[in-house]
């Protein structure tokens, strides 16, 4: 994934993230769910010189593709 649209929708899910986490002060659950979403974020951050996430194992993405876990994110927390 290209570096600038990583920062772009790393802040903008962070921020949906930072939201959701204030809501869920009394909810347990609500707070286990936000945790799983960073860890997993987290594991599929996209490094190296062609922005391949660690956590996927494909190996044909393109240079600028998205990993199939921030698509995800993006369409249900950004776009919704
Ligand atoms: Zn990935």
């Amino acid at each position: 994934m290209d570096e600038v649209l990583y920062g772009v929708l790393a802040e903008n899910i962070g921020s949906y993230l930072d939201r959701v986490q204030r809501l869920a002060a009394h909810s347990e659950e609500l707070r286990r769910l936000v945790a799983a979403w960073r860890a997993l974020l987290d594991l599929h951050r996209p490094s190296g010189r062609r922005g391949r996430c660690e956590g996927c194992t494909r190996s044909h993405q393109r240079r600028t593709s998205m990993c199939d876990v921030w698509r995800v994110a993006n369409a249900f927390f950004i776009h919704a």
